[in-house]
C-alpha cells in the first residue's frame, strides 16, 4: 500500500541558479522525524510499501519548469512537488496560519490578526492542494495530511474519494474559550475540515479532549470514547505523543574534539535551543537567568546560559520586536554581570547542524526550555535521548507537549521568573546519581516510543479504523444488486407494505421540530406509492396525534403518533388505541421535568395524552448533555414501577407508556394481511426493536452509520426519498 504525506513544504528545498534547479534537504522536526520513519519501511515489514511525499517545494516554477522539477525531486527525494507561487505561500504563511492561527492556538490572543484576505488565501491554498492531489491520488493510497497549514485539506478530499485520510496536528489545540476567537466561518470550516479525516492525531490527551469540546460546542456533534459519526463516516480522534529517532540522538559519535563547542573550563552551562517566536519564552528565561544571578552571587563566574536562536520567519513585526528585546537583555545580563574572564549570556542566532547540537546537549550540564506552548517540544526529548552518559537535567515548562512524558526533568511555569530562577538553583546542584536515575527513567520511554513507533501506530490505527468501519458498516451499504433485488421483488410482489419512520427518515432531524413539514412533493410522491404501486404505507412517529394529523391526515397513510400510543388506519380515518393505556403517570414525571427545565435555560416540555416530551434543541448542547444524562438517570429510578419508557431522539426525551413498542407496532400491521414484500426504513434506536421484529424475508434499512439490526445501510436520509422515487417509478437498473 501507498502512503502519501502531504506537508505543506517538502523535506526538501529547492533554489534556481543559472537555470538550474539544486535541492537541499531541509531542517526541523517533522521532516528528520517523518524521513527517520519513512526510511525504517524499507527495513521493516509494515502495510505501507512504498511512499510519496507531497508538498511546496520552496520556490515559483513556470509552465516548462514543472516536469523538471517533478522528475528532480521524485528521484532524489521521492517526492511530488504541490506548485504554488511564492507569492501566494507567502501570504498564506504569514498571513492566515502565522498571524490567525498560530497565535490563537498557542495562546497568543492580543498577536492574532483577523482579516479576510487572509482567510480566502488559507482556502485557496487548500484547495491548489486537493486539484494537485488528486491528479496523483490512486485507489487503495493512504493519505496522511500534517499541520495547522492543511486544516481545510481532509475534507476538502473527502468530497472526491474514498481513501482513507489521516490528519495530524503538531501544534497544541486551544480550550473551546480561546479557539472561539476565530470568527464563526473560519472556526466552523476548521472543525469541519479536520473531521474529513477518518483519524485525527493530536500530541496530548488535552489536545484532543479540547478538540473534541470545540467539535461539540461548535459544530454539536458528540463523541462516543473519541469517536465521532459524521454524516454516515466514524472518525476517530487519538492522542500520538511525537517521538524522537532515539537511536540516532543516543548513539551518535562526535568527533573529538568537536570544533564548534566552547571551551568549557570549569564553567557549568545552561543551554537552550529553540527558534525565535513569542511562544518560546525567550525573554522570560533570561529574565530568569537573570533573576538567578542576582540571588546567587555564589555562581558568579561558574554558570553560563548558552542560547542558541534559530531565525524563522514569524512575520516582520513581531519577530523585529521580540529580537530587539532580546538584543537588549542580552547586553543588559552580561554588562550588568560579565566580566573580562566571564560572559554570563552567550547567544547566537543561527541554526546548527545536528552533530553540533548532539555534542552541545552532550557537554551542557542543564537544558533550560521555557516554551509558554509548544505542541511538543522535540529539542526537550533530543536532549534527554542525546546523553548517553545519563547525565544532565531538563528544566521543562509544563506548557510543552512533551512535559507530559519527561515527568522526571524539573517542571515549572514559565510565566514566573521566579520559578525560572529557582529551577536552575536546583538544577545546578541535583547530584550525579540522580541525575542519571532520572534520565534512565526518561529514556526508557523515548527509547520504547519513538519516532517510528509513533508514525506506524498512526497509520496502523487509521488502517484499522478504516477496516473496522469497512466490517462493521460497508458490506451493510445497499448495493445496486440488492437496490434491484428490492425494486424488482415490490413490483412482482402482490400484497406490499412499506413501514417507515417519520423524523429523520421520511424528512431530515432538525432542530426546530416545527420546520418538518412535510413539502407537497413528499406528500405526493408517499400518495403515488400507494396509488400507483398498490403499497400499504405506514408511518411510525413519536409526534402527538394532531400533529400528524394536521400534516399527513389527508393522504392514504396509516398512522401511528406518540410512539404508538395512537393508532389510525386510513381507511377508517379514527384515531384508536392497541391497549388501554393511562397517562396517571404524568402527575408524577411533569414536577421532575419541571425542575430540570428550570436548570437548563432553553428546555421545554410537551405534553401529549400518553406522553410527555422534553425538548432542548435551543438549549447549550454542552449544558444539555450533562443535564440530560441526570434527568435520564433521575426518570430511571424514580420510574422503574411505573410502566413508562424513555427514549433519547435527536436533542429531546421521550418518555411514553411502556408495553407498545415499534416491533409490537409492525406485528400488528403485518398482521392484516399476507404481505409478500415488506420494507421497513427507520433512523433512531427504537427502530431496531422494528428490525428485530420482522420476517426474515423483510427488507430492513438503516439510515445512518451505526451498528444496527437492519439488513441494510443507507448513508443519509436524503437516500430514502431516492429510494422511495424508483419504488414509486417500479424501474430496476438505477442507481441511488
Ligand atoms: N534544530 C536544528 N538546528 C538548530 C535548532 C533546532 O536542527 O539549530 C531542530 C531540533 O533538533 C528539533 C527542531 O529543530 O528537531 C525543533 O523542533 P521543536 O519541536 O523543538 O520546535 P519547533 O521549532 O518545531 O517549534
Amino acid at each position: 500500500m501507498r502512503l502519501l504525506i502531504v506537508s505543506n513544504r517538502l523535506p526538501v528545498s529547492l533554489t534556481q541558479k543559472n537555470g538550474e534547479f539544486h535541492s537541499e534537504k531541509s531542517a526541523g522536526g517533522l521532516v528528520s522525524g517523518l524521513s527517520d520513519y519513512l526510511g525504517s519501511l524499507k527495513k521493516s515489514s509494515t502495510e505501507v510499501t512504498e511512499y510519496l511525499w507531497l508538498g511546496w517545494p520552496g520556490i515559483s516554477v513556470n509552465e516548462k519548469q514543472k516536469n523538471i522539477v517533478r522528475e528532480k525531486i521524485k528521484s532524489d527525494f521521492n517526492a511530488a512537488p504541490v506548485f504554488l507561487s511564492e507569492k501566494l505561500m507567502d501570504k498564506v504563511y504569514l498571513g492566515f496560519c502565522n498571524k490567525t492561527i498560530w497565535p490563537i492556538f498557542h495562546y497568543f490572543p492580543n498577536y492574532a490578526v483577523f482579516d479576510r484576505d487572509f482567510w480566502d488565501e488559507y482556502k485557496r491554498v487548500n484547495e491548489i492542494f486537493r486539484d494537485d492531489l488528486l491528479d496523483i491520488i490512486r485507489p487503495g493510497d493512504i493519505i496522511w495530511i500534517h499541520d495547522y497549514h492543511l486544516m481545510l485539506l481532509p475534507q476538502l478530499l473527502r468530497e472526491k474519494v474514498s481513501n482513507p485520510i489521516g490528519f495530524f496536528l503538531h501544534i497544541p489545540f486551544p480550550t473551546y474559550e480561546v479557539f472561539r476567537l476565530l470568527p464563526h466561518e473560519s472556526r466552523t470550516r476548521l472543525l469541519t475540515g479536520m473531521l474529513g479525516a477518518d483519524l485525527i492525531g493530536f500530541h496530548t490527551h488535552d489536545y484532543s479532549q479540547y478538540f473534541l469540546r470545540c467539535v461539540l460546542r461548535i459544530l454539536g456533534l458528540e463523541h462516543h470514547m473519541g469517536r465521532i459519526d459524521l454524516s454516515g463516516r466514524s472518525i476517530k480522534v487519538d492522542t500520538f505523543p511525537m517521538g524522537v529517532d532515539y537511536n540516532k540522538f543516543n548513539k551518535f559519535q562526535i568527533p573529538d574534539p568537536h570544533p564548534d563547542l566552547p571551551d568549557k573550563k570549569n564553567l557549568k552551562i545552561v543551554l537552550s535551543v529553540d527558534r525565535l517566536d513569542y511562544s518560546k519564552g525567550i525573554l522570560n528565561r533570561l529574565k530568569g537567568f537573570e533573576l538567578f544571578l542576582q540571588k546567587n552571587p555564589q555562581w558568579h563566574g561558574k554558570v553560563c546560559l548558552s542560547m542558541i536562536v534559530v531565525p524563522s520567519r514569524i512575520g516582520v513585526d513581531s519577530y523585529q520586536e521580540i529580537k530587539s528585546s532580546l538584543d537588549e537583555l542580552v547586553g543588559f545580563i552580561n554588562g550588568a554581570y560579565g566580566n573580562f574572564r566571564w560572559t554570563p549570556v552567550i547567544y547566537q542566532f543561527t541554526s546548527v547542524p545536528h552533530e553540533t547540537l548532539i555534542a552541545m546537549f552532550r557537554m551542557s550540564d542543564v537544558a533550560l526550555l521555557t516554551p509558554l506552548r509548544d505542541g511538543m517540544n522535540l529539542v526537550a526529548k533530543e536532549y534527554v535521548a542525546s546523553r548517553n552518559d545519563k547525565k544532565g537535567v531538563l528544566i521543562l515548562s509544563e506548557f510543552t507537549g512533551a512535559s507530559k512524558e519527561l515527568s522526571e526533568s524539573i517542571i515549572i511555569n514559565p510565566n514566573s521568573i521566579d520559578e525560572i530562577a529557582e529551577a536552575i538553583k536546583l538544577a545546578l546542584s541535583i547530584p550525579e546519581k540522580d541525575q542519571i536515575f532520572n534520565n534512565s527513567a526518561m529514556q526508557l520511554r523515548l527509547r520504547r516510543y519513538d519516532v517510528t513507533r509513533w508514525a506506524s501506530d498512526f497509520v496502523h490505527l487509521l488502517n484499522e479504523t478504516r477496516r473496522l468501519y469497512s466490517q462493521s458498516f460497508r458490506k451493510k451499504f445497499i448495493t445496486n444488486e440488492v437496490l434491484d433485488k428490492i425494486l424488482s421483488d415490490h413490483r412482482k410482489a402482490s400484497e406490499k407494505i412499506l413501514i417507515v419512520n417519520y423524523d429523520g427518515t421520511l424528512v431530515p432531524l432538525s432542530d426546530i421540530p416545527k420546520s418538518t413539514k412535510p413539502t407537497p412533493a413528499l406528500l405526493n410522491l408517499l400518495k403515488d406509492i400507494e396509488g400507483h404501486t398498490n403499497t400499504d404505507i405506514v408511518i411510525l412517529s413519536g409526534r402527538s396525534k394532531e400533529n400528524l394529523e394536521r400534516w399527513l391526515g389527508n393522504i392514504p397513510v396509516n398512522l401511528t403518533a406518540e410512539h404508538g400510543s395512537w393508532l389510525k388506519e386510513h381507511k377508517y380515518g379514527e384515531w384508536t388505541q392497541l391497549k388501554t393505556l393511562s397517562g396517571d403517570w404524568k402527575d408524577d414525571v411533569l414536577p421532575i421535568l419541571e425542575v430540570y427545565t428550570d436548570r437548563l435555560p432553553g428546555a421545554y416540555i410537551k405534553e401529549k395524552d400518553y406522553s410527555l416530551s422534553w425538548h432542548y434543541q435551543k438549549s447549550d448542547i454542552e449544558q444539555a448533555s450533562y443535564i440530560t444524562r441526570d434527568l435520564t438517570d433521575h426518570l430511571i429510578s424514580i420510574t422503574a414501577n411505573m410502566g413508562i419508557q424513555i427514549f433519547q431522539g435527536n436533542k429531546v426525551l421521550e418518555i411514553s407508556n411502556s408495553g407498545i413498542n415499534k416491533g409490537d407496532l409492525a406485528r400488528h400491521w403485518l398482521n392484516k394481511k399476507k404481505y409478500d414484500f415488506i420494507l421497513a426504513i427507520g433512523a433512531g434506536w427504537s427502530d431496531e426493536l422494528l428490525f428485530q421484529s420482522l420476517p426474515k424475508r423483510a427488507y430492513s434499512i438503516k439510515v445512518g452509520l451505526s451498528p444496527s439490526e437492519a439488513r441494510y445501510l443507507l448513508e443519509k436520509q436524503s437516500d430514502v426519498i431516492s429510494l422511495l422515487k424508483m419504488l414509486k417509478e417500479q424501474k430496476v437498473g438505477v442507481t441511488l
